[in-house]
């Protein structure tokens, strides 16, 4: 049975160690790039000359450590923590709910302050444990302004643009929740090895449309493919997109990360429906910029997905069409069944047909794994996002925290 935690009640979250999130006031000083870093520490007093140093003292904390609380920052000097701890925040976001599927999935929803005059959000990320690894689905916007059919996200309206520091605690938290961090008591320099971690890689596949959040996203990838810190291989980080055209080959040269694309039709016609931004940026306009992607090669292909609806995109013609749309592209084609959500008129291609399709792509030479759905029983399925927690809370919150009291679920 799914295990479901309502972290509202302040004393359940102190029990647990969750934070009670950033305050707005303070500003914050994860997901800066070390640029922006070293002028916030300048900003606030740090001496020029010692502006470097201090900069990769903090980046250690921060990203090695995972350090949410300066007063862990024990070669910083009391005076200097002191005075961080006056002006900045480094805590993690409210956990307002932390789910556990049967098989491991595990969702969070988390609630960040408001930013300027607007008012607190929350949104979704999810963790999925694999065989060798584990990925993290992380969200880049609060909604998504696209409309995709089929997507749940697209019928809540955008609410707001993640910050970069938004989309990195994301990763800080799941990091906390899973262990990969080195805990408080292990001495300073017992940390996790990079292969032992449980978050392997990350996927900018939550609530949202990345390419059009493009600097924060940018700067929140960088600092987790950074070296010196959170350290994940840039292969091992897939943004995913709807189609923005412009802003594909960007991203590339900025940051060097995977490429997926939501492609889902093979004909104008069809994409015009299911993912209208495709009406702005075609499809051929869509395939050349895939062509031009900075690094393009076998070893690093692009991702196309491609949900199965019944009868709309699922015909044999479609698959050959998608394997003349694709010829000369090094891609991966990820079939996923569709999720349905209520009020959804789709239906996922019956499992006869979705195998069909795939054995046809790879008998044309394309590696096309169907994505098994993963934690549906807490519905953190691609496109169920954030709608269906809210219908969730209010039913099932009381009797699972009070399962979690009697020390199930752990
Ligand atoms: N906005 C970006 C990334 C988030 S969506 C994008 O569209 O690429 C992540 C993936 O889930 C996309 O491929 C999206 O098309 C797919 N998706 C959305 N709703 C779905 C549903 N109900 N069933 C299956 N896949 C869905
Ligand atoms: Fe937005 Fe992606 Fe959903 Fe389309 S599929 S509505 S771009 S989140």
């Amino acid at each position: 049975m799914a295990v479901s935690l309502d972290l509202t009640d302040a004393a359940l979250r102190d029990r647990l160690g969750g934070g009670a999130g950033p305050t707005a006031d303070k500003p914050c000083l994860i997901g800066l790039t070390r640029e922006q870093l070293g002028d916030a520490l300048r900003g606030a007093g740090v001496p020029d000359r010692q502006v470097r140093m201090r900069v990769q003292q903090l980046w250690h904390w921060l990203y090695v450590r995972g350090v949410s609380d300066f007063d862990r920052m024990t070669n910083v000097s009391k005076d200097l923590r002191a005075m961080l701890r006056d002006k900045f925040s480094i805590a993690r976001p409210e956990i307002v709910e932390e789910q556990i599927s049967n098989d491991g999935t595990r969702k969070w929803l988390l609630r960040f302050p408001p930013r300027g005059a607007g008012r607190p959000v929350e949104v979704e990320t999810v963790y999925i444990p694999e065989e060798g690894r584990g990925t993290l689905c992380i969200s880049s916007q609060v909604g998504c302004t696209l409309t995709c059919t089929f997507c749940h996200t697209g019928t809540q309206k955008l609410v707001r643009n993640l910050t970069s520091e938004e989309i990195i605690a994301q990763l800080l938290l799941a990091r906390d929740r899973l262990g990969d961090f080195p805990d408080g008591d292990t001495p300073q320099g017992a940390i996790v090895p990079s292969e032992g971690r449980k978050v392997s890689n990350i996927v900018m596949m939550g609530m949202g449309e990345p390419l059009y959040n493009f600097d924060h996203v940018r700067d929140a990838l960088l600092v987790a493919a950074d070296g010196d810190g959170l350290s994940l291989s840039r292969r091992r980080i897939t943004l995913s997109t709807s189609g923005v055209v412009p802003q594909i080959v960007p991203m590339g040269e900025q940051t060097g990360v995977m490429l997926a694309i939501s492609l889902h039709a093979v004909t104008d016609e069809l994409r015009d429906v299911l993912v209208p931004i495709n009406k702005k940026y075609p499809l051929a306009e869509l395939l050349d910029a895939c062509r031009a992607y900075p690094g393009l090669s076998n070893a690093k292909r692009i991702t196309f997905e491609y949900v199965m609806l019944k009868g709309v995109n699922d015909s044999l013609a479609d698959a050959k069409e998608l394997v003349r749309l694709l010829k000369g592209i090094p891609a991966k084609i990820n079939l996923i069944p569709f999720n349905k959500w209520p009020g959804s008129d789709y239906e996922c291609s019956d499992w006869e047909q979705i195998e069909n399709f795939a054995d046809f792509i790879n008998a044309n030479g394309y590696a096309s794994p169907i994505r098994t759905p993963r934690g549906q029983d807490i519905l953190a399925a691609c496109g169920q996002l954030k709608s269906a927690s809210e219908r969730m809370k209010k039913t099932e919150r009381l009797a699972y925290e009070a399962m979690m009291i009697a020390g199930h679920g752990g």
